[in-house]
C-alpha cells in the first residue's frame, strides 16, 4: 500500500509523518532524490539522496522516477526501483511529495491513498513558516506563495486533514491508515483464497 501525504511547507507534515511511522512499523518512508543541498543535521541516504543536477537528469532520462518535480527551485524525485524493492520485502510506503508529484503518480495510475494536510488558515500557515526561521526572507516569500497555489489542488486528494492540533491530526491520519488496511484492494492482495471460492 502506498500512502501519499502532501501539504504546504510549514503545515507540520514532518511531525505527523514521524508519529504515524512510529505507530506503523510495517511502513517505510520513501527517500527521495533531490538536488537541494543538505540542511544542517540532514543525512544523505536517510533524509534524502542528495545528488547533482547531472545525475538527476540522467535518472529522469532513464525513466527511473515514479514522479519528479521542481519545488522551490530544486528538483525532487521518487525512485521507482527503491520503492518496489521495499514493496517486494512486504513493506508499505509513506510518501511525502508535493502536489505536482501526486498528479504524476495519479496519471500513472499508481495505486494509493492520497492525503492532504491543511493549515487552519493562511494566516496561521504564514505564522508557522515565519517561526520556523530556517529560511531567509526571499525563501519565506516563495514558500508562502507556493503554499497558496498548492492549496488550490485540494480536490485531487482522497482525504483532507486540517492540522489545528497535532495530536488530533496524527490520530486522524492514523485512522485513515487503519481503514486503508481493510480496503478491498489491500485485502484481496493478502487473502488469495477469496478469489478462488467455487
Ligand atoms: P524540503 O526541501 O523542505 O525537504 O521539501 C520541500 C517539498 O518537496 C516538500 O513539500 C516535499 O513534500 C516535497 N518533496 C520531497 N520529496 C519529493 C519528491 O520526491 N517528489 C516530489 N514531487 N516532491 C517532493
Amino acid at each position: 500500500m502506498r500512502i501519499f501525504i502532501s501539504g504546504p511547507s510549514g503545515v507540520g507534515k514532518s511531525t505527523i509523518i514521524t508519529e504515524v511511522l512510529k505507530h506503523n512499523p510495517d511502513f517505510v518512508l520513501s527517500i527521495s532524490y533531490t538536488t537541494r543541498p543538505p540542511r544542517p543535521r540532514e543525512v544523505d541516504g536517510k533524509d534524502y539522496f542528495f545528488t547533482t543536477h547531472e545525475v538527476f537528469e540522467e535518472m529522469k532520462g532513464r525513466n527511473e522516477f515514479l514522479e519528479w518535480a521542481r519545488v522551490h527551485g530544486n528538483l525532487y524525485g521518487t525512485s521507482l526501483s527503491w520503492m518496489e524493492k521495499r514493496e517486494r520485502q512486504g513493506r508499505h510506503i509513506l510518501l511525502d511529495i508535493d502536489v505536482q508529484g501526486v498528479r504524476q503518480a495519479q496519471q500513472k495510475d499508481s495505486p494509493g491513498v492520497y492525503i492532504f494536510i491543511l493549515p487552519p488558515s493562511i494566516e496561521e500557515l504564514a505564522r508557522r513558516l515565519a517561526r520556523r526561521g530556517t529560511e531567509d526572507d526571499e525563501s519565506f516569500r516563495i514558500r508562502l506563495k507556493n503554499a497558496k497555489s498548492e492549496l488550490k489542488s485540494w480536490d485531487i486528494y482522497d482525504y483532507l486533514v486540517v492540522n489545528d492540533d497535532v495530536a488530533r491530526t496524527v490520530q486522524d491520519v492514523q485512522s485513515i491508515v487503519s481503514a486503508s488496511r481493510c480496503s478491498r484492494t489491500e485485502i484481496i492482495e493478502r487473502i488469495p483464497w477469496l478469489r478462488e471460492i467455487e
